[in-house]
């Protein structure tokens, strides 16, 4: 049976990368009738320092941005990772199944790391192995995210992989599929075409955030970083233009539009031109969502009540399936 999971995490603002690569298309996912599991990511967002007091905070407003964008507890399982205990313990056992060469691989912890990779916490370094439990505790089989995530998806399988046949258990972790798909699967900084948006980007300007009102998405985008060339034609290769080429990808993911339709629509015209256009096109797609999100943060406790249920739906599934694993790894049980 398909399962669809995914997560964000607690790790500050969302934006408009998450908006477009994660959010905008869990709703989609969540109609099309299979079950759906979305997680704050609290223990993901401790693997760089949070302020304890701001913690549960960022969680409920993760949780709020799922509710905005459409998602329905009815039928979507919303809850945060650390109120289910099963993602620990089997994130352990999966520790011990994964090996050091395959972590030492991942890029993203090199990015994130930075040039002091003996300061980052260990957690930072495990992160893709907790991210794997994450998905097999639920025995996902869809697992809808940004570009970004498509190395630990394949850390991911190559667990379940090596899980199944160490214990001799063939199939009993299904191996999840990333759904990598749309026109915005990797939407990047404002200030630097080579760079991700990210939540964990120092500079502000370098995002928009879905809290960010209007003057501010407006202030960001006349300030985003172009080139001293116009906007291209639709044949024009823009490998060379990657601030450009963000841009015209992050409107035609915002209008539904394709690539060539929005350089045809603009092509020779200045980014005088070009960006009010962008901005008020965000700034309209955004609204409705931020709204709601606010209107949501204004009250906790109807967030705190999904997420409680969330996390009673969440461990009705994970905890047979962690209690399965210790016994097929051979652990002590009366
Ligand atoms: P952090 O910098 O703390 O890692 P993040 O911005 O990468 O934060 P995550 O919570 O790690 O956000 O990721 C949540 C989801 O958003 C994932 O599915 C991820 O692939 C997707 N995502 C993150 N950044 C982008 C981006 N720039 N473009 C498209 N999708 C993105
Ligand atoms: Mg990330």
């Amino acid at each position: 049976p398909r399962r669809i999971l995914s997560g964000i995490q607690a790790s500050g603002a969302l934006h408009l990368g998450n908006y477009l690569g994660a959010l905008k298309r869990f709703t989609a996912l969540q109609d099309s009738g299979a079950p759906c599991f979305l997680f704050v990511a609290d223990m993901h967002a401790i693997t760089v320092w949070q302020e304890p007091e701001k913690l549960a905070a960022q969680t409920r407003e993760i949780a709020a941005a799922y509710l905005a964008s459409g998602l329905d507890p009815a039928k979507s399982v919303i809850f945060p990772q650390s109120a289910v205990r099963a993602h620990a313990e089997l994130a352990w056992i999966f520790n011990c199944v994964a090996r050091l060469g395959w972590l030492d691989r991942m890029t993203q912890f090199k990015e994130k790391s930075g040039k002091h990779k003996e300061r980052a916490s260990v957690g930072l370094y495990t992160y893709p192995v907790l991210q794997a439990a994450d998905i097999l505790l639920y025995k996902a089989t869809e697992v809808p995210v940004g570009e970004d995530q498509k190395q630990h998806l394949e850390l991911t399988r190559d667990i379940a992989a090596k899980f199944n046949n160490d214990f001799g258990v063939p199939g009993f972790f299904p191996l999840p599929d990333p759904l990598i798909q749309g026109p915005a699967t990797r939407v990047m900084s404002l200030r630097d075409g080579q760079a991700k948006m990210s939540k964990s980007d120092p500079s502000d300007m370098s995002r928009i955030n879905l809290t960010d009102d209007a003057d501010a998405i407006a202030g960001k985008i006349r300030k985003s970083k172009t080139d001293m060339g116009v906007m291209p034609a639709p044949d024009e290769a823009l490998d060379d233009r990657p601030e450009v080429k963000n841009l015209i990808a992050i409107y035609a993911a915002l209008s539904d539009q394709s690539r060539e339709q929005v350089t045809a629509e603009f092509a020779g015209q200045g980014f005088g031109a070009f960006k009010p256009k962008l901005a008020e096109l965000a700034v309209s797609s955004l609204a409705p969502v931020t709204a709601e999100m606010r209107r949501l943060m204004n009250d906790p406790a109807e967030i705190d009540r999904v997420l409680k249920s969330g996390a009673e739906r969440a461990a009705e599934i994970a905890d047979p399936v962690v209690d399965e694993v210790k016994r097929i790894v051979g652990f002590w049980r009366a």
